[in-house]
């Protein structure tokens, strides 16, 4: 008689990953960038919690395949963010693990080489130290976990997190947020649903446990104390936009009847511009409209921008610098405007509705870069040995 084998029939190869440990000391974050992210991380916070009325705006390509872009990106908005931070409060978006509807291109860490490679280590080594170099430059980090795994690798360095619009029903990526150090928002699903988003805020608030690494690298099942600092993210979808006030104004009492805090972030691409990048500032006039008008529950705004507008296929060789392999971008010379616009939209909310109280400590600001190179020591405390699943100190 001939058995069979019934294990691994569709495995084809396996690879060791480095300890998120080993990639740590290879490219440490330094006490004073680690507080760096705590301070951001508490301006996004105060921002939902009511106590700082700047809007927070998320700010980036739809993804980074290329560090030196990102870098050069980063100086830019850099400037422009120290130029609003009255009214800004600038996130840089910097997605390097991407969801596809089907197949394609998987973000930095899954395939760096952009051709089929897979180098992950590879992957995991320039999205960290990318990472790394940002809160080097005081530039805070925006991202979305797409593996309950790989964001053990760099979510000390993550001052917004997100859950895109086809995990939110996800139970272990609502276990995963429940366990994450930063701000978490939560994406309505593709085909507009809120509801769905709403019940992942309720989930995430809660303690769950979800299989993932300790910091050397064992698996482990990391048990979560509840995140009770997640946000609610419009991003529209297949059945139109949801970025009008009617929209909003629905999203609130939904929020509101769920006992959650009135605050979401609107995102002017994907589902509210139809992917067409050209669209993105006419949501923000919108926004800045409801804004200016006096409507408080937008809280946050998201772009898709890189230094050049529209997207390019990541196969097309040679690629061109500062654009988009993945969804089409608004150009640097237009999002600049679009900023602008925002910044006074929140001078004319404060007029209309005066000032909330600032905890002005922990008002990140993009202060003057790190002069020194890093001091090369272990983060002091934002991941505590054996888990990411512990929530930052809180003041
Ligand atoms: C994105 O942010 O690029 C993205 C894929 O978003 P969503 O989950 O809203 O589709
Ligand atoms: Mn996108």
């Amino acid at each position: 008689m001939t058995y069979l084998t019934s294990e691994d029939l569709r495995i084809s190869d396996t690879l060791p990953l480095l300890a998120p440990a080993a990639l740590a000391a290879e490219s440490p974050l330094d006490k004073a960038g680690a507080d760096f992210v705590a301070r951001s991380r508490h301006a996004v916070e105060d921002i939902f919690l009511g106590r700082d009325d700047r809007l927070l705006t998320v700010v980036g390509p739809c993804s980074i395949h290329d560090p030196a872009v990102a870098l050069d990106y980063a100086n830019h908005l850099r400037e422009a963010a120290a130029r609003h931070a009255a009214d800004l409060c600038v996130v840089m978006r910097v997605h390097v693990e991407k969801p596809r509807t089907i197949v394609g291109w998987k973000g930095l860490i899954n395939d760096p080489g952009l051709d089929g490679s897979f180098q992950i280590n590879h992957g995991l080594r320039l999205a960290r130290k990318l990472m790394v170099d940002l809160a080097q430059l005081r530039v805070p980090v925006a991202t979305e976990f797409l593996d309950t795994m790989l964001g053990q690798y760099y979510s000390a360095l993550v001052s917004w997190g997100l859950i895109g619009a086809r995990r939110v029903e996800s139970q272990t990526h609502r276990a995963l947020a429940s366990g994450l150090s930063m701000p978490v928002g939560f994406k309505n699903r593709t085909d507009g649903d809120v509801r769905v988003a709403v019940d992942a805020l309720l989930s995430a608030r809660h303690a769950h446990w979800f299989a993932s690494l300790t910091r050397d690298g064992s698996p482990a099942m990391l048990g979560t104390s509840g995140n009770d600092r997640c946000q609610l993210v419009l991003r529209g979808g297949t059945h139109g936009p949801n970025y009008a006030s009617a929209s909003v104004q629905a999203v609130v009492e939904l929020l509101q009847t769920a006992g959650l805090p009135p605050r979401l972030v609107v995102d002017c691409s994907h589902g509210n511009s139809g992917r067409d990048p050209e669209r993105q500032p006419a949501v923000a006039a919108d926004l800045a409209a409801q804004i200016a008008a006096g409507q408080r529950a937008i809280s946050g705004v998201m772009l898709e921008s890189n230094l050049v507008g529209g997207a390019q296929d990541y196969r097309a060789r040679p690629l061109a610098y500062g654009r988009s392999i993945t969804d089409p971008c608004l150009a640097w010379d237009k999002t600049l405007p679009v900023l602008a616009q925002l910044a006074a939209a929140i001078q004319k909310r404060r007029l209309r509705v005066g000032n909330p109280p600032r905890r002005a400590a922990n008002v990140a600001d993009f202060p003057a870069p790190a002069m020194a190179a890093s001091s090369h020591e272990e983060p002091h405390r934002l991941v505590p040995t054996g888990s990411w699943a512990a929530f930052s100190h809180r003041e």
